[in-house]
Protein backbone atom coordinates (compact mmCIF):
# COMPACT_ATOMS: atom_id res chain seq x y z
CA UNK A 1 0.00 0.00 0.00
CA UNK A 2 0.86 3.57 -0.82
CA UNK A 3 1.64 6.07 2.95
CA UNK A 4 3.14 9.30 3.73
CA UNK A 5 6.62 8.24 5.38
CA UNK A 6 8.75 10.54 7.79
CA UNK A 7 12.35 10.20 7.30
CA UNK A 8 13.51 12.47 9.71
CA UNK A 9 13.89 16.38 10.05
CA UNK A 10 12.49 17.80 6.77
CA UNK A 11 12.30 14.74 5.29
CA UNK A 12 9.03 12.94 3.77
CA UNK A 13 7.72 10.65 1.04
CA UNK A 14 5.36 9.03 -0.33
CA UNK A 15 6.19 5.54 -0.27
CA UNK A 16 5.13 2.07 -1.04
CA UNK A 17 4.72 0.16 2.56
CA UNK A 18 3.46 -3.57 3.76
CA UNK A 19 0.22 -3.87 4.32
CA UNK A 20 -0.55 -3.69 8.28
CA UNK A 21 -1.13 -6.92 10.00
CA UNK A 22 -3.29 -7.70 13.10
CA UNK A 23 -0.86 -7.90 16.55
CA UNK A 24 -3.79 -8.05 19.44
CA UNK A 25 -6.59 -9.74 19.40
CA UNK A 26 -8.30 -5.93 20.14
CA UNK A 27 -7.01 -4.64 16.50
CA UNK A 28 -8.25 -3.72 13.71
CA UNK A 29 -7.52 -2.54 10.27
CA UNK A 30 -9.51 -0.40 8.66
CA UNK A 31 -9.08 0.90 5.20
CA UNK A 32 -8.59 4.50 5.74
CA UNK A 33 -11.20 6.75 3.34
CA UNK A 34 -10.39 10.54 4.58
CA UNK A 35 -7.82 11.61 6.41
CA UNK A 36 -6.07 15.02 7.31
CA UNK A 37 -2.73 16.48 8.24
CA UNK A 38 -2.23 18.59 11.79
CA UNK A 39 -0.52 21.35 13.41
CA UNK A 40 1.20 18.35 15.20
CA UNK A 41 2.11 16.61 11.59
CA UNK A 42 4.47 19.87 10.83
CA UNK A 43 5.80 20.06 14.59
CA UNK A 44 6.97 16.52 13.79
CA UNK A 45 8.13 17.45 10.31
CA UNK A 46 10.38 20.01 12.07
CA UNK A 47 11.96 17.59 14.21
CA UNK A 48 10.18 18.51 17.64
CA UNK A 49 8.72 15.48 18.42
CA UNK A 50 11.59 12.89 18.77
CA UNK A 51 9.59 10.42 19.92
CA UNK A 52 8.63 9.63 15.60
CA UNK A 53 11.33 7.73 14.32
CA UNK A 54 12.60 7.43 10.69
CA UNK A 55 9.89 5.39 8.46
CA UNK A 56 7.06 5.78 10.94
CA UNK A 57 3.82 6.68 8.31
CA UNK A 58 2.16 9.90 9.77
CA UNK A 59 -1.57 10.61 10.39
CA UNK A 60 -3.74 10.36 13.95
CA UNK A 61 -7.14 11.63 12.02
CA UNK A 62 -9.04 9.73 9.91
CA UNK A 63 -12.48 7.81 9.11
CA UNK A 64 -12.71 4.52 7.16
CA UNK A 65 -14.24 1.33 6.76
CA UNK A 66 -13.24 -1.95 8.98
CA UNK A 67 -11.18 -4.74 7.23
CA UNK A 68 -10.34 -7.36 9.92
CA UNK A 69 -10.64 -7.42 13.28
CA UNK A 70 -9.07 -9.54 16.05
CA UNK A 71 -11.02 -12.03 18.03
CA UNK A 72 -11.46 -10.01 21.20
CA UNK A 73 -12.83 -6.95 19.20
CA UNK A 74 -17.02 -6.73 20.59
CA UNK A 75 -18.23 -3.35 19.57
CA UNK A 76 -17.01 -3.65 15.68
CA UNK A 77 -17.60 -5.83 12.53
CA UNK A 78 -15.93 -6.37 9.48
CA UNK A 79 -17.58 -3.69 6.95
CA UNK A 80 -18.08 -1.02 10.06
CA UNK A 81 -17.90 2.88 9.27
CA UNK A 82 -15.77 4.51 11.41
CA UNK A 83 -13.96 7.23 13.27
CA UNK A 84 -10.58 6.96 14.45
CA UNK A 85 -9.64 8.67 17.50
CA UNK A 86 -6.41 10.62 17.41
CA UNK A 87 -5.93 8.65 21.10
CA UNK A 88 -5.86 5.09 21.84
CA UNK A 89 -6.63 3.33 24.69
CA UNK A 90 -7.28 -0.03 26.53
CA UNK A 91 -10.73 1.73 28.61
CA UNK A 92 -9.37 -0.94 31.44
CA UNK A 93 -6.60 0.83 33.57
CA UNK A 94 -6.51 3.33 36.53
CA UNK A 95 -5.81 6.29 33.74
CA UNK A 96 -8.71 5.05 31.50
CA UNK A 97 -11.32 4.79 34.25
CA UNK A 98 -11.10 8.11 35.00
CA UNK A 99 -11.46 8.97 30.98
CA UNK A 100 -8.22 10.09 31.29
CA UNK A 101 -7.38 8.37 28.09
CA UNK A 102 -4.05 10.05 26.98
CA UNK A 103 -2.56 8.80 29.53
CA UNK A 104 -3.39 5.13 29.18
CA UNK A 105 -1.26 2.64 31.06
CA UNK A 106 -1.77 -0.35 28.58
CA UNK A 107 0.19 1.69 25.93
CA UNK A 108 -2.19 4.02 24.49
CA UNK A 109 -2.19 7.71 24.28
CA UNK A 110 -0.80 10.02 21.14
CA UNK A 111 0.82 6.59 19.61
CA UNK A 112 -0.87 6.75 15.77
CA UNK A 113 1.34 8.53 14.05
CA UNK A 114 4.05 8.62 16.63
CA UNK A 115 4.80 5.41 18.32
CA UNK A 116 2.89 3.26 15.81
CA UNK A 117 2.11 4.09 12.04
CA UNK A 118 -0.94 6.63 11.41
CA UNK A 119 -3.96 7.18 9.10
CA UNK A 120 -2.31 8.76 5.86
CA UNK A 121 -2.07 5.49 4.56
CA UNK A 122 -4.73 2.86 2.44
CA UNK A 123 -4.93 0.84 5.88
CA UNK A 124 -3.98 1.13 9.12
CA UNK A 125 -3.85 -0.66 12.39
CA UNK A 126 -5.65 0.59 15.30
CA UNK A 127 -5.27 -0.85 18.92
CA UNK A 128 -7.72 -1.15 21.19
CA UNK A 129 -10.60 -0.98 18.36
CA UNK A 130 -13.62 -0.99 20.98
CA UNK A 131 -12.33 2.31 22.67
CA UNK A 132 -10.66 3.93 20.23
CA UNK A 133 -12.93 3.66 16.83
CA UNK A 134 -16.77 5.50 17.23
CA UNK A 135 -19.18 4.12 14.81
CA UNK A 136 -20.70 6.29 11.98
CA UNK A 137 -24.20 7.09 11.78
CA UNK A 138 -25.40 5.99 8.43
CA UNK A 139 -26.05 9.42 7.26
CA UNK A 140 -23.19 11.10 8.23
CA UNK A 141 -20.67 13.26 6.10
CA UNK A 142 -17.58 11.54 6.13
CA UNK A 143 -15.56 14.85 5.77
CA UNK A 144 -17.19 16.71 8.52
CA UNK A 145 -16.63 13.50 10.66
CA UNK A 146 -12.61 13.77 10.17
CA UNK A 147 -12.69 16.95 12.27
CA UNK A 148 -13.77 14.95 15.23
CA UNK A 149 -10.57 12.77 15.08
CA UNK A 150 -8.62 15.83 17.06
CA UNK A 151 -9.15 19.13 16.28
CA UNK A 152 -12.67 19.30 17.55
CA UNK A 153 -12.83 17.73 20.84
CA UNK A 154 -8.99 18.72 21.88
CA UNK A 155 -10.25 22.65 21.13
CA UNK A 156 -13.54 21.83 23.04
CA UNK A 157 -11.46 19.79 26.09
CA UNK A 158 -8.09 21.91 26.63
CA UNK A 159 -9.58 24.75 25.37
CA UNK A 160 -13.60 25.45 26.66
CA UNK A 161 -13.63 22.84 29.40
CA UNK A 162 -10.50 23.85 30.90
CA UNK A 163 -10.91 27.09 30.63
CA UNK A 164 -14.80 26.43 32.71
CA UNK A 165 -15.82 28.74 30.16
CA UNK A 166 -19.25 29.67 31.30
CA UNK A 167 -22.43 31.97 30.39
CA UNK A 168 -21.51 36.08 29.87
CA UNK A 169 -17.73 34.98 30.03
CA UNK A 170 -15.17 37.43 28.24
CA UNK A 171 -13.31 34.97 26.27
CA UNK A 172 -9.95 35.72 24.51
CA UNK A 173 -8.24 33.02 21.91
CA UNK A 174 -4.59 33.05 21.41
CA UNK A 175 -4.38 31.57 17.76
CA UNK A 176 -7.01 31.10 15.14
CA UNK A 177 -5.54 28.37 13.51
CA UNK A 178 -7.58 25.47 12.90
CA UNK A 179 -7.86 24.28 16.72
CA UNK A 180 -8.34 28.16 17.66
CA UNK A 181 -11.21 27.78 15.20
CA UNK A 182 -12.38 24.76 17.21
CA UNK A 183 -12.67 26.52 20.66
CA UNK A 184 -14.12 29.54 19.13
CA UNK A 185 -16.61 26.82 17.50
CA UNK A 186 -17.63 24.75 20.98
CA UNK A 187 -16.95 28.01 22.92
CA UNK A 188 -20.44 28.64 22.12
CA UNK A 189 -22.21 26.05 23.16
CA UNK A 190 -22.10 28.10 26.23
CA UNK A 191 -22.76 31.50 25.05
CA UNK A 192 -20.32 33.84 26.39
CA UNK A 193 -20.82 37.59 25.82
CA UNK A 194 -17.19 38.26 23.60
CA UNK A 195 -15.51 36.14 21.88
CA UNK A 196 -11.90 37.83 21.33
CA UNK A 197 -9.67 36.02 18.82
CA UNK A 198 -6.34 37.00 18.06
CA UNK A 199 -3.90 35.83 15.00
CA UNK A 200 -1.47 37.19 12.91
CA UNK A 201 -2.85 36.03 9.31
CA UNK A 202 -5.92 38.27 8.33
CA UNK A 203 -7.47 35.26 6.15
CA UNK A 204 -7.80 33.09 9.29
CA UNK A 205 -9.58 36.43 11.10
CA UNK A 206 -12.23 37.06 8.64
CA UNK A 207 -12.78 32.85 8.94
CA UNK A 208 -13.15 33.65 13.07
CA UNK A 209 -15.98 36.53 12.04
CA UNK A 210 -17.48 34.23 10.30
CA UNK A 211 -17.50 31.88 13.15
CA UNK A 212 -18.95 33.98 15.68
CA UNK A 213 -15.79 35.65 16.66
CA UNK A 214 -17.16 39.24 18.41
CA UNK A 215 -14.06 40.65 17.94
CA UNK A 216 -10.99 40.13 16.15
CA UNK A 217 -7.27 41.44 16.76
CA UNK A 218 -4.53 41.63 14.48
CA UNK A 219 -1.42 41.16 16.35
CA UNK A 220 0.78 42.53 14.45
CA UNK A 221 2.53 45.02 16.36
CA UNK A 222 2.94 42.33 19.01
CA UNK A 223 0.59 44.27 21.32
CA UNK A 224 -2.07 42.50 21.40
CA UNK A 225 -2.45 42.11 25.02
CA UNK A 226 -2.77 45.99 25.00
CA UNK A 227 -5.39 46.24 22.84
CA UNK A 228 -7.53 43.32 24.47
CA UNK A 229 -6.86 45.03 27.75
CA UNK A 230 -8.46 48.29 26.13
CA UNK A 231 -11.11 46.51 24.90
CA UNK A 232 -12.22 45.14 27.96
CA UNK A 233 -11.84 48.66 30.04
CA UNK A 234 -8.94 47.37 31.75
CA UNK A 235 -10.81 44.50 33.42
CA UNK A 236 -8.92 41.61 31.04
CA UNK A 237 -11.05 38.22 30.29
CA UNK A 238 -12.29 35.70 32.49
CA UNK A 239 -11.21 32.71 30.08
CA UNK A 240 -7.82 33.04 27.93
CA UNK A 241 -7.04 30.22 25.67
CA UNK A 242 -3.60 29.54 24.29
CA UNK A 243 -3.47 28.24 21.08
CA UNK A 244 -0.31 28.21 19.12
CA UNK A 245 2.51 27.02 21.79
CA UNK A 246 5.22 29.84 21.82
CA UNK A 247 5.93 32.09 24.67
CA UNK A 248 5.01 35.07 23.50
CA UNK A 249 1.34 34.16 23.36
CA UNK A 250 1.17 32.59 27.02
CA UNK A 251 2.48 35.67 27.80
CA UNK A 252 -0.39 37.33 26.94
CA UNK A 253 -2.50 35.03 28.55
CA UNK A 254 -0.74 36.02 31.60
CA UNK A 255 -1.46 39.39 30.85
CA UNK A 256 -5.00 39.85 30.09
CA UNK A 257 -6.26 36.68 32.41
CA UNK A 258 -9.00 38.44 35.07
CA UNK A 259 -9.04 38.43 38.72
CA UNK A 260 -10.62 34.49 39.06
CA UNK A 261 -9.86 33.82 35.70
CA UNK A 262 -8.87 30.67 34.29
CA UNK A 263 -5.90 30.31 31.36
CA UNK A 264 -6.67 27.07 29.30
CA UNK A 265 -3.28 25.95 27.33
CA UNK A 266 -4.17 23.77 24.27
CA UNK A 267 -1.11 24.60 22.78
CA UNK A 268 1.83 22.01 22.03
CA UNK A 269 4.81 23.80 23.68
CA UNK A 270 8.42 23.04 22.06
CA UNK A 271 9.92 25.29 24.51
CA UNK A 272 9.89 26.79 28.32
CA UNK A 273 7.88 29.81 29.22
CA UNK A 274 7.96 32.18 32.21
CA UNK A 275 5.37 32.32 34.69
CA UNK A 276 4.98 35.52 36.05
CA UNK A 277 3.46 34.41 39.42
CA UNK A 278 5.08 37.81 40.82
CA UNK A 279 1.77 39.39 39.37
CA UNK A 280 -0.33 36.24 39.70
CA UNK A 281 0.05 34.75 42.88
CA UNK A 282 -3.24 36.87 44.13
CA UNK A 283 -5.26 37.10 41.48
CA UNK A 284 -6.71 33.52 41.73
CA UNK A 285 -6.23 32.20 38.70
CA UNK A 286 -6.18 28.73 37.64
CA UNK A 287 -3.72 27.45 34.93
CA UNK A 288 -4.90 24.20 33.29
CA UNK A 289 -2.98 21.98 30.63
CA UNK A 290 -3.97 18.86 29.04
CA UNK A 291 -3.61 16.74 26.41
CA UNK A 292 -6.67 15.79 24.90
CA UNK A 293 -8.59 12.37 25.80
CA UNK A 294 -11.33 12.30 23.74
CA UNK A 295 -13.81 11.36 26.05
CA UNK A 296 -16.57 14.25 24.39
CA UNK A 297 -16.13 12.69 21.48
CA UNK A 298 -19.62 10.75 21.42
CA UNK A 299 -21.39 14.06 22.74
CA UNK A 300 -19.66 15.89 19.97
CA UNK A 301 -21.21 13.61 17.45
CA UNK A 302 -24.02 14.37 18.36
CA UNK A 303 -23.95 18.04 17.94
CA UNK A 304 -22.45 17.78 14.56
CA UNK A 305 -25.47 15.13 13.60
CA UNK A 306 -27.91 17.53 14.73
CA UNK A 307 -26.43 20.40 12.84
CA UNK A 308 -25.71 22.53 16.17
CA UNK A 309 -21.94 22.32 15.71
CA UNK A 310 -20.68 22.41 11.86
CA UNK A 311 -17.12 21.97 11.30
CA UNK A 312 -17.17 21.02 7.76
CA UNK A 313 -16.32 25.08 8.08
CA UNK A 314 -12.93 24.53 8.66
CA UNK A 315 -12.17 22.43 5.44
CA UNK A 316 -10.58 24.33 2.69
CA UNK A 317 -8.59 22.07 0.20
CA UNK A 318 -8.69 18.31 -0.99
CA UNK A 319 -6.29 15.76 -2.17
CA UNK A 320 -6.61 12.65 -3.17
CA UNK A 321 -3.76 10.72 -1.43
CA UNK A 322 -1.51 10.33 -4.52
CA UNK A 323 -1.04 13.82 -4.14
CA UNK A 324 -0.25 14.33 -0.39
CA UNK A 325 3.10 15.59 -0.65
CA UNK A 326 1.43 18.59 -2.40
CA UNK A 327 -0.90 18.43 0.68
CA UNK A 328 1.75 19.12 2.86
CA UNK A 329 2.91 21.70 0.93
CA UNK A 330 0.05 23.61 0.86
CA UNK A 331 -0.93 23.19 4.82
CA UNK A 332 2.34 23.85 5.57
CA UNK A 333 2.19 27.13 3.70
CA UNK A 334 -1.26 27.66 5.85
CA UNK A 335 -0.87 31.50 5.05
CA UNK A 336 -0.27 32.14 1.41
CA UNK A 337 -2.68 29.04 0.89
CA UNK A 338 -5.23 29.90 2.96
CA UNK A 339 -5.53 26.87 4.13
CA UNK A 340 -7.12 25.35 7.53
CA UNK A 341 -8.11 21.78 6.97
CA UNK A 342 -7.60 19.44 4.02
CA UNK A 343 -9.28 16.57 3.08
CA UNK A 344 -7.40 13.77 1.92
CA UNK A 345 -9.29 10.48 0.09
CA UNK A 346 -8.21 7.07 -0.73
CA UNK A 347 -10.24 6.78 -3.60
CA UNK A 348 -11.04 2.55 -4.08
CA UNK A 349 -14.25 1.53 -2.51
CA UNK A 350 -14.66 -1.87 -1.23
CA UNK A 351 -17.30 -4.09 -2.99
CA UNK A 352 -19.38 -4.14 0.10
CA UNK A 353 -19.30 -0.14 1.27
CA UNK A 354 -19.51 0.66 -2.97
CA UNK A 355 -23.03 -1.38 -2.68
CA UNK A 356 -24.41 0.05 1.05
CA UNK A 357 -27.50 2.40 0.44
CA UNK A 358 -27.10 5.56 2.41
CA UNK A 359 -29.99 7.38 4.31
CA UNK A 360 -30.41 9.53 0.96
CA UNK A 361 -30.83 6.85 -1.47
CA UNK A 362 -27.64 6.85 -3.06
CA UNK A 363 -25.25 4.87 -2.50
CA UNK A 364 -21.77 5.82 -1.37
CA UNK A 365 -19.85 5.33 -4.79
CA UNK A 366 -22.77 7.28 -6.42
CA UNK A 367 -22.91 9.80 -3.46
CA UNK A 368 -18.67 10.12 -3.80
CA UNK A 369 -19.15 10.70 -7.38
CA UNK A 370 -21.88 13.64 -7.01
CA UNK A 371 -19.75 15.13 -4.17
CA UNK A 372 -17.08 15.31 -6.89
CA UNK A 373 -19.10 16.87 -8.98
CA UNK A 374 -20.06 19.60 -6.78
CA UNK A 375 -16.26 20.27 -6.43
CA UNK A 376 -15.61 20.80 -9.59
CA UNK A 377 -18.61 23.42 -9.51
CA UNK A 378 -17.70 24.88 -6.24
CA UNK A 379 -13.73 24.63 -6.18
CA UNK A 380 -12.47 24.21 -2.60
CA UNK A 381 -9.78 26.98 -1.42
CA UNK A 382 -11.72 29.69 -0.69
ZN1 LIG B 1 -4.05 16.35 15.10
ZN1 LIG C 1 -5.80 2.40 29.45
Amino acid sequence: MKALVYHGPGIRSYDEKPMPILKDSTDAIVRVTKTTICGTDLHIMKGDVPTVTDGRILGHEGVGIIEQIGGNVLNFQIGDHVLISCISSCGRCANCKKGMYSHCENGGGWILGNLIDGTQAEYVRIPFADNSLHAIPAEADEETLVMLSDILPTGFECGVLNGQIKPGDTVAVIGAGPIGLAVLLTAQFYSPAAIIMVDNDSNRLDVAKRFGATQVIHNDLGNAAEKIMALTNNRGVDVAVEAIGIPSSFDICQEIVTAGGHIANVGVHGKPVQLNLDKLWSHNITLRTGLVDTFTTPMLLKTVMSGKLQPQQLITHHFTMDEVMQAYDTFGDAMKEEALKVIISNKIMSEKVKSAPTALGRTILEQEAFKEELLVNDSPGG
